[in-house]
């Protein structure tokens, strides 16, 4: 349902002066800071991004270096934030940027939304922290609190819901401060209206304001069915080593991790025995297998539980390897050049 946001604006903006996070794309807000940021805050808490954004924008300083990056390399920046397409989107709009705006990102909001990678919540981060033009942005954080202010049942993963608030938000948008407006309400999801029923309303600014607090329904809000079960797969991670140097796989360009190098394995759990038989057959010469224990990594729709062994082998078989897409990495490769999957973190710690 519809609903008038507009007395809380004052009360934010005013909290938010006094309150707001000293963080460096806040500091310096130029529009390549502020969507570099936005895209690595989709996955990870901002205590978190500070260091990966701190080292991605000295490495890549603006939109001609992120166009021009070594795909290698711009992986390996990316390396812990997971969702490596987000990167490869990144990268393809920096080249649209340069082709088509000279290497300026637009200040407009439907061209913001034209580009790759970037959907309303980015381009009206963008668009409203940047350049300052008064377009809303809708994330879990501007959800929740609003959603409790406004004591509203609706199901916020509904993409209607979404909507409705995009124009509520709109309708009422304060054309001055925009962008502050748009992080106040994320910055106060964030750090006072908390999820999971934990709010600490007696910080809130607008706890006057709040009908869920006046009806004490904090704890039922926001609406969220529960998600689908993840399927979980069973998978064995092999550390080969050879000569000092660990096998890698390159993974399929399509489906989970496309196109990223790995640990490789098999799509089951296999016993120590089972596992020798395997690379038996894959043309390895084996002198040792030592189990490395079981872990476990969570995707968005998958569960991998897996079981690890490192091999030592005395001979392999070289050209079927480059035939399959592996490669050998010494430590020193894997920890400056390759970038491998956080799934496999367990596995890789042990070289
Ligand atoms: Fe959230 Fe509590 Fe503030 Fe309401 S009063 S917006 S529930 S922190």
């Amino acid at each position: 349902m519809s609903y008038n946001y507009e007395e809380i604006i004052p009360f934010l903006l005013n909290w938010f002066d006094y309150n707001a996070r000293i963080l460096a794309w806040r500091e310096n807000p130029k529009p390549y800071y502020v969507w570099v940021s936005e895209i690595m805050l989709q996955q990870t808490r901002v205590e978190a991004v500070k260091g990966y954004f701190d080292r991605f924008t000295c490495a890549l300083p603006d939109v001609k270096a992120l166009a021009e990056a070594d795909e290698e390399r711009l992986l390996k920046l990316w390396e812990g934030l997971g969702y490596y397409n987000r990167v490869r989107n990144l990268q393809k709009a920096a080249i649209k940027i340069m082709d088509e705006y000279q290497g300026e990102i637009p200040g407009d909001y439907e061209k913001l939304l034209n580009l790759p990678g970037i959907g309303t919540y980015t381009a009206g981060a963008i668009a409203s922290i940047a350049f300052q033009i008064p377009v809303p942005v809708v994330d879990g954080n501007v959800l929740r609190v609003t959603k409790r202010i406004s004591c509203s049942f609706d199901d916020i993963t509904k993409d209607s819901v979404k909507k409705e608030l995009w124009q509520d938000l709109y309708n009422i948008m304060p054309s001055d401060r925009p962008g502050d407006f748009n992080q106040s309400l994320m910055e106060l999801g964030a750090t006072v209206c908390l999820p999971n029923g934990k709010p600490l309303c007696d910080k809130c600014p607008v706890m006057h304001l709040c009908k869920a607090f006046k009806e004490d329904k904090i704890m039922q809000l926001p609406v969220k069915p529960q998600k689908k079960e993840r399927r979980i797969e069973e998978r064995t991670i092999l550390l080969i080593e050879y000569q000092e140097k660990f096998t890698l796989h390159k993974r399929l360009k399509k489906g989970l991790l496309s196109g990223l190098w790995e640990l490789p394995g098999v799509d089951s759990k296999l016993k120590a025995e089972e596992t020798i038989d395997h690379l038996k057959e894959m043309g390895f010469e084996l002198v040792e297998i030592t189990p490395l224990g079981e872990a476990k990594h969570i995707f968005s729709h998958v569960e991998w539980h897996m079981i690890g062994y490192h091999v030592k082998a005395s001979k392999l078989d070289l050209l079927r390897m480059k035939e399959k897409e592996f490669i050998l990495a010494n430590k020193e490769e894997i920890d400056e050049k390759y970038s491998i999957p956080n799934a496999f973190s367990t596995y890789i710690k042990q070289i």
